[in-house]
This record gives structure tokens, C-alpha cells and sequence, in this order.
């Protein structure tokens, strides 16, 4: 028995065109499942790398800050499993930065990123969750937080905010969805090389400062994802749930 085997199920993966949602799509491709990607930019180098596997690849074009309200991601999710024929796991991961002083900080710099990093995580799991149910064994949900749900952070107070808030909306989701036999849980990336970070890793005093600081010295890589969310993906993982796995190379624990 491999229980971190995902044949036959459907994962759904927002933001997979690149960095860190790239590497998990393909990480649950290679554990044996179809990948449905929802983006607003083209993913075809993610589809190569997932059809090359053996793997089936279909994408849906939505801009998650624009349609972030409860009736656009809920035909979203319909049109996925139209098109899949089920789903089984939802990887909440597509999500921007802002970065502005506190005392500059924008009406737009807060809304955009609250829409898709908090906001959208919420329908997108109510819409999926309503497919778990209906389909009857179960599901797993997958949130993407940050270091920043346990730090404060520097010039993104939007970005701290809704990381924060994912990992409380990933305790509640757990406690209201764990009797339909849906686990939800979140994987917190440390420092990862994506364009996320770019600035960061440009700034030399930033990024060496960062590098002194990371146990494992080095930057996180988009590979480095696919382990853990296989796990909460899989059965491996079947009693765990409300829980945020930091996969940070020790940051937190230095
Ligand atoms: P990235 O910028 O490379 O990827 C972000 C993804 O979100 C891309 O696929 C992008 O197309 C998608 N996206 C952005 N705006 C969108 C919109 N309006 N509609 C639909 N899709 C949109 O960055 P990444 O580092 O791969 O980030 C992935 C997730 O990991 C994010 O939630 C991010 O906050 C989180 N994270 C990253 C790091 C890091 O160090 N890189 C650390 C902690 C958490």
C-alpha cells in the first residue's frame, strides 16, 4: 500500500503558471493526479510538465482579485468539476504582495491582496467543499500562509494581515468540515526563490541578512513544496487537519 498515492484524484491549484504553485501541481502530478489550474496568466510551461508525466492538464483563465466574490468562484469551481468530473483536492495557493510604508499604505494595496489571499480562499473552499460533500468521501484542502501568519513583517501590513488570516480560516474550515471527512490544513513557505520574493533577493543587504538568518541557508525552491502537500493531499494525512506546517529550512524554529 503507498498511502501518499494520488491516482485517479483531481486536484484543483490556483496561481500553478509559476514559483511555488508550479511546483506543487507538478508534485501531484508525479503522486498520480490530474491537475485542474486556475490563473489569470498562461500556464503552459506547468502543462509540458505535467502532461510529460502522463498526467492530464486543463486550465481555466480567472482573475482571482477581480472575481473574488462568491458567485464568480463558485461557477468557477462548477466549470472545474464540469470539465474534470470530480475533484478531490483544492491547493489555495495563488496570492500577491504589496509593498508600501504603513503610514503610505493604500485603500488598493489593501483591498486587492485581502480579495485574493483571504477572500477567495473562502468561496473557493465553500464551492469545493460543497463538491466534497456531494461526491461523499471526503477531500483535502491545502492553504498557502506564510511566515507572516506568525510574524509581523516589514512595509506589507495587507500581506500579513490576510496570512494571518489564513491560518485562522484554515483552523475554522478544519472544525466545521472535519465531520464530512475533509481535512484542511496549511503550508507555511519560509524565504522561496519566486517572483514573489524578487525584490528581496535583489536587495544585497535584504537577502544577506535573510541568508544568515535561514538555518538551512539557502533560499526555499519551488521543489521543496511538492513533499509537503503531497502529504496533505494524501491518506498519509487522513487525521490531520486545522494544522499549518511550516516548510520555512528552520527560520521559525531558530
Ligand atoms: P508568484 O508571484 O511566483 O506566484 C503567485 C501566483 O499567483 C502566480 O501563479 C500568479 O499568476 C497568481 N496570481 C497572482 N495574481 C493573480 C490574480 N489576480 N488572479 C489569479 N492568479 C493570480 O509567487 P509564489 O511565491 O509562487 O507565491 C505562491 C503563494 O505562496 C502565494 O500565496 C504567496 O503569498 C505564498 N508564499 C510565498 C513565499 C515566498 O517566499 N515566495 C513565502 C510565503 C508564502
Amino acid at each position: 500500500m503507498n498511502m501518499f498515492d494520488l491516482s485517479g484524484k483531481v486536484a484543483i491549484v490556483t496561481g500553478c503558471d509559476t514559483g511555488l504553485g508550479q511546483g506543487m501541481a507538478v508534485g501531484l502530478a508525479e503522486a498520480g493526479a490530474d491537475i485542474l489550474g486556475i490563473g489569470y496568466v498562461p500556464a503552459e510551461e506547468t502543462r509540458e510538465k505535467v502532461e510529460a508525466l502522463g498526467r492530464k492538464f486543463h486550465y481555466i483563465t480567472a482573475n482571482l482579485i477581480d472575481d473574488s466574490n462568491k458567485k464568480a468562484l463558485t461557477a468557477l469551481v462548477d466549470q472545474a468539476v464540469t470539465e474534470m468530473g470530480r475533484v478531490d483536492i483544492l491547493v489555495n495557493n495563488a496570492g500577491i504582495i504589496r509593498r508600501e510604508d504603513l503610514l503610505d499604505f493604500s485603500d488598493d494595496n489593501w483591498d486587492d491582496v485581502i480579495a485574493i489571499n483571504q477572500k477567495a480562499v473562502v468561496f473557493l473552499s465553500q464551492a469545493v467543499a460543497k463538491h466534497f460533500i456531494a461526491q461523499g468521501n471526503g477531500g483535502k484542502i491545502i492553504n498557502i500562509a506564510s511566515m507572516l501568519s506568525f510574524q509581523g513583517g516589514i512595509r506589507v501590513i495587507s500581506y500579513t494581515a490576510s496570512k494571518s488570516a489564513v491560518m485562522g480560516i484554515t483552523r475554522a474550515l478544519a472544525t466545521e468540515l472535519s465531520p464530512h471527512n475533509i481535512t484542511v490544513n496549511a503550508i507555511a513557505p519560509g524565504y522561496m526563490a519566486t517572483n514573489n520574493t524578487q525584490a528581496l533577493r535583489e536587495d544585497q543587504e535584504r537577502n544577506k541578512a535573510i541568508l544568515e538568518r535561514i538555518p538551512a541557508g539557502r533560499w526555499g525552491l519551488p521543489a521543496d513544496m511538492a513533499g509537503p502537500v503531497i502529504f496533505l493531499a494524501s491518506p498519509a494525512s487522513d487525521y490531520v487537519t486545522g494544522y499549518t506546517l511550516a516548510v520555512d529550512g528552520g527560520w521559525l524554529a531558530r
